[in-house]
C-alpha cells in the first residue's frame, strides 16, 4: 500500500509509514468499493410492484370470472329446470354471483 500522506510504498500489514512515519491504520478503513447496499436496492424495485401487480390481476381475474359462471349457470337453470327446485338453485345462483361480482369489485376499488 501506499502512504496517504507522502505517497511512498509501505508493506499492507505496515502500521506506520516507512519514510514519514505517518499511521497507516485510517487509509486502510474506508473499502474501495462496497457493491451489498447496490444489491438491496435492487431487491427492494424488483419485488414490491411484481406483488402488487399479480395481486391486481387476481382479483380482477376472480371479479369477471366467477360472476360470469354464476349467471351461465343461473341463467341455465332457470330456463331449462324441469321443477322449481332446480329454478330456485339458478336464481341462487345469479344471486350469489351478483353478490360476489360486487364484493370483489369493492375489494379490488378500495384496496388498490
Ligand atoms: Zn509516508
Amino acid at each position: 500500500m501506499f502512504c496517504p500522506e507522502c505517497g511512498s510504498e509501505n508493506p499492507d500489514d505496515a502500521r506506520f509509514c516507512g519514510a514519514c512515519g505517518k499511521t497507516l491504520n485510517d487509509a486502510q478503513q474506508p473499502a474501495p468499493d462496497s457493491p451489498e447496499p447496490v444489491a438491496q436496492i435492487v431487491d427492494l424495485d424488483s419485488t414490491q410492484p411484481a406483488v402488487s401487480a399479480g395481486l391486481k390481476w387476481g382479483i380482477l381475474a376472480a371479479s369477471l370470472l366467477v360472476p360470469l359462471i354464476g349467471v351461465i349457470m343461473g341463467i341455465f337453470y332457470m330456463l331449462k329446470g324441469e321443477n322449481e327446485d332446480k329454478k330456485s338453485v339458478g336464481r341462487l345462483w345469479l344471486f350469489a354471483s351478483i353478490g360476489i361480482g360486487f364484493f370483489y369489485f369493492l375489494l379490488s376499488g378500495s384496496g388498490l
